[in-house]
């Protein structure tokens, strides 16, 4: 409609979606952030009286870039590349590159906008981006992977550095990727500047601990809400949607804090081991033969593939949706709680529907927010650009310590931001006024830029 609404959070909204027409993901992170942080505007009238909520909905900044590259059969092939640095209040512009075919720029708007706040909980001094293109890495050679990187830098680079952006990787950008990129922005710039970009080898500038740090960080996180009333990990039966890096490490520390992962999935179906799901095979299958979530059931006595269908109708008392956004709809979320679900922690960004969202909360089940439960990775990126500018190597146990401590802080602030603005156990709620006051403050102090 073109009514114009005199309450300034729908006032915002409304313009927001006028300028930001067709992009359905943006304006549901960008609704969902609005709407909960109202208690916390009705503190601070200072916040409506300088902008912020139009400065915060609008991008710094947003790149669209071509990438041109050359097939193993010597076709030329475009794809789209995106950056867009959405907040820089709080320090450089920072958040991961997703190359998968559904990229788009109202994806990266949302995963960028859902990274401000994410990055402001960490409590590391880093501002919210995302970038990636629509390129599917998926059955390309490592030639193709390369020569699709060092174009996609070619452009990229001129927007980066360690005090201005700092990609790292996501959804398709791995270990493998990041090396391409990294390779090509040093060779471009003649700078060995380790700290413009992590999730870097070990061996070369990269931090312990990186690669298993979202889904550590997950498990940590749902092991917090839970400790609130005495309970942990331990013992619980765990539903884990997804087979990549979040996964992965999810599966992993469930298992260490004395839980039992019983699946994995992938866009062709999941997998049930009530055993608990064997590492090395998952790991073998999906990072080194880069293979299908079938092939585990193929290899592993007792566990069973189901195709298609859907993950989170398998009972559990924890659910950890790893996967990709909106992968968790309201009837999904029936179902964990008909099942008896008691906490649910976002591994992937938004993975959960808002109607989702609302069943879990009127059924009284714990719901971790991806912007705090899986903050774990970007934390541990800021970690990662610590030890570059110092030139350091921190160990794994104490870089992992570090990581436990950064997950209490998130867990607490948005706890008790809850407590404090009359929402208490909503960590929506907690995730966003703890964050958004955060942001808010230092674009007060900067003043209009
Ligand atoms: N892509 C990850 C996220 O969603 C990590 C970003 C980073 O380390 O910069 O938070």
């Amino acid at each position: 409609g073109t009514t114009t609404s005199t309450d300034p959070v729908h006032a915002v909204a409304e313009a927001a979606l006028r300028r930001n027409a067709g992009e359905p993901e943006f304006h549901q992170a960008l609704l969902e952030v609005l709407e909960s942080i109202r208690p916390a505007l009705d503190e601070h009238p200072e916040y409506l009286e300088a902008g912020i909520l139009e400065r915060l909905v609008e991008p710094e900044r947003q790149v669209v870039f071509r990438v041109p590259w050359t097939d193993d059969r010597n076709r030329v092939q475009v794809n789209r590349g995106f950056r867009v640095q959405f907040n820089s209040a709080l320090g450089p512009y920072k958040g991961g590159l997703r190359f998968h075919p559904s990229v788009n720029l109202s994806i990266v708007k949302f995963l960028g906008f859902e990274q401000i706040f994410k990055n402001a909980l960490t409590a590391q001094g880093i501002g919210g981006a995302k970038g990636g293109s629509d390129f599917d890495p998926h059955g390309r050679s490592d030639a193709e992977i390369m020569r699709f990187c060092q174009s996609f830098m070619n452009e990229l680079y001129r927007h980066l550095g360690e005090h201005t952006d700092v990609p790292a990787g996501d959804i398709g950008v791995g270990a493998r990727e990041i090396g391409f990129l990294f390779g090509q922005y040093r060779k471009i710039t003649n700078r060995h500047e380790s700290g413009m970009f992590t999730g870097k080898g070990v061996g070369w500038g990269g931090a312990e601990v990186r690669t298993e740090a979202t889904g550590y960080g997950t498990v940590f996180f749902v092991d917090e809400m839970l400790a609130v009333d005495g309970r942990g990990v331990e013992g619980k039966r765990v539903i884990v949607s997804g087979s990549g890096n979040v996964a992965t490490y999810a599966i992993e520390k469930v298992h260490q804090l004395g839980g039992t992962a019983v699946t994995a999935s992938d866009s062709s179906g999941y997998v049930v081991d009530d055993a608990g799901i064997d590492l090395e095979l998952l790991k073998q299958i999906k990072e080194v033969e880069r293979g299908r979530i079938s092939e585990y059931a193929a290899r592993r006595q007792g566990a069973h593939f189901v195709a298609g269908g859907s993950v989170w109708d398998v009972p559990g008392e924890i659910a950890l949706p790893s996967a990709t956004q909106n992968e968790l709809h309201e009837r999904d979320a029936i179902a964990l709680v008909k099942h008896g679900v008691i906490a649910v922690a976002e591994g992937a960004n938004m993975p959960s529907t808002p109607e989702a969202v609302r069943v879990f909360q009127q059924a009284g089940v714990l719901f971790g927010p991806g912007k705090a439960a899986n903050a774990g990775g970007v934390a541990t990126s800021a970690l990662e650009m610590s030890q570059n500018a110092a030139r350091q190597r921190w160990s794994f146990d104490d870089s992992e310590v570090k990581l436990r401590g950064i997950m209490h802080g998130v867990h607490r602030a948005a706890y008790e931001a809850a407590e404090r603005y009359g929402r208490p156990g909503d960590y929506v709620v907690g995730a966003n006024t703890a964050a958004f006051v955060k942001v808010a403050d230092a674009m007060l102090a900067q003043g209009v830029i």
